[in-house]
Formats: C-alpha cells, sequence, structure tokens
C-alpha cells in the first residue's frame, strides 16, 4: 500500500497544503506525477508530493490515523511531469510570489500535462474549430452577442478561441446566426532557413560579447541603444554556449516577436531551435515539451512562460527587451520572468542577459551597484545616425493649420514630404477606438461603464460603446440615455479617428492600422505587418504593438500623435512607460541606410519623461527618475507587495483590509509602511467590490513569512478573497 501526498488542482489558499490518499496497483506512480482522486464527493487532477509505503492495510491505516482516507481513482501519468530541477523551481517561486504551489505549477505546465482535471479534455490531434457566418441578422441579440456577431461578419471565418466568450458564441450558435466546422489546424513550422554566415561583429559588439563572458557576475546587463546589434550578440554568446555542450533559453517578450526571432537562430544553428509559447496546441506544446525536455532542441524560443521549459542543462539565459511589461504576468501567481529567469540561471550555475536599450530602472539600479555585470553598446550597426526628433507642443494654437485638430502642422509637413519620397511612416497614439469621452451637454450625463466605472469609448469599426477595463460593451445610442438630448458632446481620440483623419488628409495614401481590435484575429496582426514590411502601406497607425521590436528598413519616420496619455495613469511607472514608447517609438525610424525623423505631439512639452524620450536620452532619464522615485519611496529604493482584497459585501472588503493592516502593523516591522485600504482605480471587478493595501518594505524577506501568515489567516474568509501581487507594475 502507498500513502501519497496530494496537492489538489484548486489555488485556494486554504487548500495550500497537500492531502493523503491510498494506492494500490499495478501502475508506476512517483512524486511529480498526476492522480486522479475524489475531494468532496468530485472527480479531480491532483499532483504528487510525496510518497511512504506502508505494510499495512488501509483498514489498518484508517484505525491508526483516526480518520478514512480515500483511494486515488487513477494513475494519469507513466513518468514524472518535471524534473527535480523544476520541481525545487517552483518552489522557489511560490515562495517569492506568496502564491499556492499548484498555481506556480499550473503557469508552468502546457495545457495537456497541466495538473487540471480540464487538461484530459484537451484536443488530441491537431484541428481548429472556426466560427463562420451563417446570418448577420441582430435582431433580437444582447451588446455582448451583437459585438461578437459583428467581429464574425467582418473575418469570417476565425478561430473560436478568437471569438470570445463560449457562452456568448454558444448562443449565436443556438440562434442560427453563426456555424462551428473543425478545419485541420496549420501547424506553426519552423521555416527552413538558408543558413546564413554569422556577421563580423563590429568592435563595441565584441567588447559586449567578451564583458559578459568575463563577468563575475551571473546576471549581465546588456544596454544598447536600438538597432545596435544586440541580437548578434545573442547569437554569439549562444554559439559559444551550444560549443561547450550546454543549452541555451532565448526569451521575447511578446508571442508577435517570437517568428523573427526564431528565424535569427535557426538560420544561424538549424534544427536546434524549439519554440514554446501559449499560442500553439496543446498537442504542439506538448510535442515541443517532450522534444526539448529529451535534449532534442537545445535552443528554445519563447515568451514569458518559456522561462519554464524543461531544457536540461542551460549555459545561458537571454531576455530581450527586458524592460517590457508582458514578462510579467498579470494573474496568479504573478510572477515576473526576469525574476524567474535569474532564480533559474542561479540554480543552473548559466549566465543571464538582460538586453534593452531602455533598462527597467531596477535592473539599471542592479548594474550600477555592481549587483550585476554590465555591457553596452552606443552606436547603431555602420554608426547610422540616431533619427532627428522634434517634439510639437499641442497648447500652442499656432502649431495647427485648419486642415487637422490631430495632426499638427509640422508633422503634416513631414507626413506629406515623405508620402512623396515614397518613404514609410508609423504614427503612434496608445488607445484605441474613435472617441474616448462621451457627454451629454444637455444634463451632463457622462457615459460611463455601468459594472466598473471606467470611460466607455465608442469604436466605429462595429459602432459600438465599449469599457477597456472590463469588456462591458453597448450598441452607441447616438442620444443621452438620461434627457434624450441627441447633441452629444464626443471628444477625445484613438487609433479608429486618426486612421479616418489620415484617410482624409490623404486620400492617396493607403493607410493601415493596428491595434488589439484588429488583432483579436491573430492572422491580422501577421498580414499588416508583412504587408507593411513589403511596402504595401505607406503609413501604419496603430498602438504601442507597432513600437516595439520590429524591423522596418524604409521607415524614415515616426510620429507620436499623443504622447501624454500614459502620463495620467496611476502608477508609480507613469514617467517610465511614457519615456520607454517614445524612445521605442523614435527608435523605430531610420534603421538602414536613409536617416530618420521623429516628431512627438505633446500637452506637456517640458516633461522629463517626453523630452528625455524624445531624444532616447536613457541616461538622464534615468537619473532624474530616480529621483522620482526616492523621493516618493517607490522601487528600485523600495520593494512592493500589492494585495486586493474582493468581496461581495463592499462593508467585507474595508473591514477585512482595515483588519490586516492593523495586524501587519502589530508586528512593528521597522521597515514596513502600508499605503490603504485604498479603493481602486477601478472600484468593482467581476460584480466584486475592491480594496487595496499597497505595502512598502526594504527588507521584503523578513516581510514575507508575514505575509504569508496573515494572507492564510484572512484570506478567504468571511466571503473575502486577497490577491497578491508581488512586485506589482501598477500603483
Ligand atoms: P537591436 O536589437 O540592438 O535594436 P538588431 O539586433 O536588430 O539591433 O540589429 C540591427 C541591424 O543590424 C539588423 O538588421 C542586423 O542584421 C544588423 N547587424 C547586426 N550586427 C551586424 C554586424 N556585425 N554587421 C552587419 N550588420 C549587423
Ligand atoms: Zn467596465
Amino acid at each position: 500500500m502507498l500513502i501519497l501526498d496530494v496537492l489538489t488542482q484548486y489555488g485556494a489558499r486554504a487548500l495550500d497544503r497537500s492531502f493523503s490518499y491510498l494506492y494500490e496497483g499495478p501502475k508506476r506512480v512517483e512524486p511529480r506525477f498526476r492522480v486522479l482522486i475524489d475531494f468532496n464527493g468530485r472527480p479531480i487532477m491532483g499532483f504528487v508530493t510525496g510518497i511512504a509505503k506502508s505494510d499495512l492495510t488501509s483498514a489498518e491505516i484508517e484505525e491508526k490515523n483516526g480518520y478514512p482516507i480515500k483511494k486515488i481513482i487513477d494513475v494519469i501519468d507513466e513518468e514524472p511531469l518535471l524534473t527535480d530541477a523544476l520541481m525545487d523551481l517552483a518552489k522557489q517561486v511560490s515562495d517569492y510570489y506568496l502564491s499556492p504551489l499548484i498555481t506556480v505549477l499550473q503557469a508552468m505546465l502546457p495545457q495537456s500535462l497541466s495538473p487540471k482535471l480540464s487538461s484530459l479534455h484537451g484536443p488530441k490531434i491537431a484541428y481548429d474549430t472556426m466560427v463562420d457566418l451563417v446570418s448577420a441578422s441582430e435582431s433580437g441579440l444582447t451588446p455582448k452577442q451583437t459585438e461578437m456577431l459583428r467581429l464574425v461578419a467582418a473575418n469570417h471565418p476565425i478561430l473560436r478561441k478568437e471569438a470570445g466568450s463560449p457562452a456568448v458564441l454558444g448562443k449565436l450558435v443556438e440562434s442560427g446566426r453563426v456555424r462551428l466546422f473543425r478545419q485541420e489546424r496549420r501547424r506553426y513550422k519552423i521555416p527552413p532557413e538558408e543558413r546564413e554566415e554569422p556577421h563580423e561583429m563590429t568592435i563595441e559588439q565584441r567588447q559586449a560579447y567578451e564583458a559578459i563572458l568575463s563577468s563575475e557576475k551571473e546576471v549581465v546587463l546588456l544596454e544598447g541603444v536600438t538597432g545596435s546589434g544586440k541580437t548578434e550578440v545573442y547569437l554569439r554568446l549562444s554559439e559559444k554556449v551550444l560549443r561547450e555542450g550546454k543549452s541555451v533559453l532565448m526569451l521575447v517578450p511578446e508571442i508577435n516577436l517570437t517568428p523573427a526571432m526564431v528565424e535569427y537562430f535557426s538560420r544561424r544553428f538549424g534544427n536546434k531551435v524549439a519554440i514554446l509559447h501559449s499560442e500553439l496546441t496543446p498537442g504542439e506544446r506538448y510535442d515541443e515539451y517532450r522534444r526539448i525536455a529529451k535534449g532534442e532542441a537545445p535552443i528554445v524560443v519563447g515568451a514569458r512562460s518559456a522561462v519554464f521549459a524543461p531544457l536540461p542543462n542551460i549555459g545561458l539565459i537571454v531576455l530581450d527587451e527586458e524592460h517590457v511589461d508582458s514578462y510579467k504576468q498579470d494573474n496568479a501567481p504573478y510572477y515576473h520572468a526576469r525574476e524567474v529567469a535569474i532564480m533559474r540561471g542561479r540554480q543552473e550555475k548559466a549566465k543571464i542577459v538582460l538586453g534593452s536599450a531602455t533598462p527597467s530602472l531596477e535592473t539599471k539600479a542592479r548594474a550600477m551597484r555592481g549587483v550585476y555585470g554590465y555591457a553596452e553598446m552606443r552606436h547603431r550597426i555602420h554608426d547610422q545616425i540616431m533619427p532627428t526628433t522634434t517634439i510639437v507642443d499641442l497648447t500652442d494654437r499656432r502649431n495647427f493649420t485648419k486642415d487637422s485638430e490631430k495632426i499638427s502642422g509640422p508633422l503634416l509637413i513631414k507626413i506629406k514630404e515623405k508620402l512623396d519620397k515614397k518613404e514609410q511612416i508609423i504614427l503612434l497614439i496608445n488607445r484605441r477606438g474613435y472617441w474616448t469621452n462621451i457627454i451629454c451637454p444637455h444634463c451632463g450625463h457622462l457615459f460611463l461603464c455601468p459594472s466598473c466605472g471606467g470611460n466607455l469609448t465608442y469604436h466605429q469599426s462595429d459602432n459600438m460603446l465599449k469599457c477597456h477595463h472590463c469588456g462591458y460593451v453597448a450598441p452607441f445610442p447616438n442620444r443621452c440615455p438620461e434627457c434624450g438630448a441627441s447633441n452629444l458632446m464626443r471628444t477625445g481620440y484613438g487609433t479608429e479617428r486618426v486612421e479616418k483623419e489620415l484617410n482624409d488628409l490623404f486620400p492617396d495614401a493607403k493607410v493601415a492600422r493596428l491595434d488589439s481590435d484588429v488583432g483579436k484575429v491573430s492572422r491580422n496582426v501577421e498580414r499588416i505587418l508583412r504587408e507593411f514590411r513589403d511596402g504595401k502601406y505607406d503609413i501604419l497607425v496603430g498602438t504601442q504593438m507597432i513600437a516595439k521590436g520590429h524591423d522596418f528598413p524604409n521607415v524614415t519616420l515616426s510620429g507620436v500623435v499623443l504622447a501624454d496619455i500614459g502620463l495620467a495613469l496611476p502608477t508609480y511607472r507613469a514617467a517610465e512607460r511614457t519615456f520607454e514608447l517614445i524612445a521605442q517609438a523614435a527608435g523605430r525610424s531610420g534603421r538602414s541606410s536613409k536617416p530618420g525623423e521623429a516628431i512627438i505631439q505633446s500637452y506637456n512639452p517640458s516633461h522629463y519623461a517626453i523630452v528625455y524620450g524624445a531624444k532616447q536620452d536613457y541616461e538622464s532619464f534615468f537619473a532624474r527618475e530616480m529621483q522620482e522615485r526616492r523621493a516618493q519611496q517607490y522601487p528600485p529604493y523600495v520593494y512592493l507587495f500589492l494585495l486586493v482584497f474582493s468581496s461581495l459585501s463592499e462593508e467585507k472588503a474595508v473591514a477585512s483590509s482595515g483588519d490586516f493592516k492593523r495586524a501587519l502593523l502589530s508586528e512593528s516591522l521597522a521597515t514596513v509602511s502600508v499605503v490603504g485600504p485604498l479603493p481602486p482605480f477601478y472600484l468593482m471587478n467581476k460584480g466584486k467590490y475592491r480594496r487595496m493595501l499597497l505595502i512598502k518594505s526594504k527588507k521584503p524577506d523578513l516581510l514575507r513569512p508575514y505575509l504569508k501568515r496573515l494572507v492564510s489567516r484572512y484570506g478567504g474568509k468571511g466571503g473575502v478573497d486577497i490577491a497578491i501581487d508581488v512586485d506589482p507594475l501598477d500603483y
């Protein structure tokens, strides 16, 4: 008889411990196997963490324990899911992020291997379920259903997962508006690239390469301006590590940057490369996971979750664009791939390279203090000059012509000039939609989201009002719902309206738009980026999706239509994000032989984030922003923990957060300060009221055990849930 210690698939903090189960049978079972168990009368998935043998019968064991012990229903796996090293990493992540171990394991493993019941029902064969249009009639549909029907009508057929909510889709199928069909999946294959000989490294590249290898620090910051050739340095380092018989983990911040990086690596290293990211089907991920675990592909390229790739014997971990926020998962366990990469690198004694033109303040500060090693590249390849930038003051009416309220005179002139020369333009506006503010001038009614209080944005593409925070949608009424007035004041603008304006101003120019509305259907993103690079469009308008990473050789003008959007957001990183966005956008211009220009339009033209962003002057920005962070006591001067208390009862959320704060302060921890309880920017989430505590500490490791204890005391009690975000990026 075997006695198994089993974690249940539930991530609740109250269940963050193992339960005993018995097994007696022919199958092999070991720690790190999944087992099917009965839990409160329901079959669920369990994950074995420990095993003890016993010569007693089950009746004798029960007798001895004094309580009944159930047998497991079945053993699922035939081999352990994780190596010892990965299991150890999972525990470190769980401790650091104060997150139940099972939640970390679920984030770590591909869907088809996840310790969740649903993993057993995943598709084993490579089919996609597609949604096709049957009838576009909208009568009798709810706003949510209408929104989805319009998406299908505009793009059909689309993938089922692109359509969104399965419940809403079900209703559309039921009412005969759309139909589902299955289609053999287009498996993403790494294209068979021409093998390529490496570039001769420039002097700067060689110096950076040597500096990284010779640094005695495990973690090294590679700070290199946009276009300085960081990728070549990654490739050379990889080559060296592979030659030593070790493997390489190459991380990129976003899924849509994976193909480009995979191309670089497979041109250099052929079929040694594997990809691992969440866009793969469960089947594909399973295959890649196994291939990597067996050591058949010593290079893994992928986005955030690839940091958990079962790669054996790692010699090098690279995070390209290490400052990008999407490296942090925005739900439990809220891990940041950079932190995990460093944990993993230390465990494997691997080199960790953090690459960026605009490093996060935390990383740069650590490099300056000598915690991390440092290498830099200050020049673009072949010394192309950095783009010349101009800031246009939007508060000065003289900067506008009668032609446009959004595109200033100086920007208009430049756009014309580039169009005449057949050069390309990218225009960034980091907000989607058409009108972003709608007010009734009669009665003052604001169009706000009834479920979370956020602003409603009008979207012209499907003629709906949408809440960008919680996803609420409503048909646009054209008149005030309070007083019936029809002359609504419509102000504020996003990508759609800039696109329209450009079409009006330059009827002969071909304009494409890329934002997450267009990007709901993923083939649209690939197509638009490819067609823009091939010259099918003259102007690309979009959100930050267009600012990052892409190499468009014919772009000689980049414009930021409204640089101030991010500055107003309630987060200590508002200035850092604004700086990065502007610097990245400017960096897209003039990347090949033709010199580039950038124009930044702003209502705060003297704000340091905008001034330094336009100049891509990272060092000055860093120095100035560090002063702000010190004055306000924010990272990297302190560590943050954000606790969100949510409950159906507002009173309970308030009471619990207050109790928690008092309990924490009564521990009289010297280096801790607690801000709050604060109402969050968006009061409600999924129908629950929320209150937050922001905890600042200079000694986070001393604080963790207290937080852990208090969270298990208060979390899940009296209908209040507590979510902990360690090192939050917002607030
Ligand atoms: P970064 O990531 O630093 O912004 P990239 O790695 O994209 O820059 O490199 C910019 C361009 O320079 C790419 O087109 C790349 O192929 C080219 N390049 C890089 N290193 C060299 C080199 N040593 N010789 C010639 N071209 C290079
Ligand atoms: Zn909302």
